[in-house]
């Protein structure tokens, strides 16, 4: 069967019931970005960017032991044009600034929501005081893609505090939902997005089952950080993992075998073409090379300075 047939297969509403499991993928080995994050790619762009719009990467560094240093470890100055990304803190404390102006520190519980739209320069570095004392950092990056129509609006930055995410109890003792963006059972996340997204931090106890709902035609996913969980009753899922869900039906079953933390994705697709080159993601080739240009000419902006 041609991919295009089976993600339109995959795309087809089917009102109410579990979203059948599609497959769980598999995370990449761990590598270095910069000398400051230690990651294993759960998914990019090229392989997934169509299955799992509008999501199009997804980092993680799952907690890495750091000694005391002098020298901030992290990623210099680099653009990015095309799509947001989102930094979500679980140990440890990040700095970041960018040619906006904008700049912060976020910790634990912290999530970074960075618009690139239309250019950026940042740069992603262990905080300051961090780095002094040394520490364990465990993060995730996602990146989010903008419709082409928002492709090339102006840049922008929300810093979403641990305090300003709300969460709320599963039934059941069965744990914890933290709504970043989206909505769940009437808590709405902070985020503001361009198309509807959920971005949930679940945290879910041994032994006990949740059904989560999820929208009807929502591409849907979860990364395990932590755990082991059964999905859907069928198959089982440990840290690195990430359950496919058909875009049809309105929940998912997951049954912890252990403690788990999950981070839970649903979006509405994207049904535009991605064509993406490195720091960008944009919707042709022409696109991408404009997207250099502009960015050899200072047009993201420049120095941070
Ligand atoms: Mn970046």
């Amino acid at each position: 069967m041609k991919e295009t047939t089976k993600i339109e297969e995959m795309g087809r509403r089917t009102g109410s019931g579990l979203k059948k499991l599609v497959r769980v993928h598999k995370s990449s080995a761990k590598h270095w970005v910069g000398d400051g994050f230690h990651v294993r790619s759960v998914f990019g762009y090229n392989d997934l960017g169509r299955e799992l719009s509008p999501f199009l990467l997804l980092d993680y560094a799952a907690p890495t032991e750091f000694p005391p240093g002098s020298q901030r470890r992290g990623v210099g100055a680099h653009p990015h044009r095309g799509f947001e990304t989102v930094t979500v803190v679980y140990q440890g404390e990040l700095e970041h600034r960018d040619s906006t102006g904008a700049g912060g520190k976020i910790g634990p519980g912290d999530v970074q929501w960075m618009t690139a739209a239309g250019g950026i320069v940042h740069e992603e570095f262990h905080a300051s005081e961090f780095t002094r004392t040394g520490g364990t950092l465990e993060m995730v990056q996602l990146w989010v893609n903008l419709p082409a129509k928002h492709k090339r609006a102006k840049a922008g930055y929300q810093t979403l505090l641990n305090a300003q995410i709300p969460g709320m109890a599963l039934s059941n003792y069965a744990g914890h939902v933290r709504v970043i963006a989206g909505e769940f059972n009437g808590q709405t996340g902070p985020a503001r997005t361009f198309t509807p997204v959920n971005v949930w931090d679940a945290r879910l106890n041994a032994a006990r089952s949740a059904e989560l709902p999820v929208p009807d035609g929502h591409t849907t996913a979860f990364l395990v950080l932590r755990g082991r969980v059964l999905v859907n009753g069928e198959e089982e899922a440990v840290e690195g993992d990430l359950p496919i869900f058909a875009r049809g039906g309105d929940r998912i079953g997951i049954e912890a075998k252990t403690d788990a933390t999950l981070l839970v994705l649903t979006g509405e697709p994207i049904a535009e073409p991605v064509v993406g080159y490195g720091p960008f993601v944009m919707n042709s080739r022409a696109e991408i090379e404009q997207a250099y240009e502009d960015f050899q000419h200072g047009r993201m902006g420049q120095s941070l300075d």
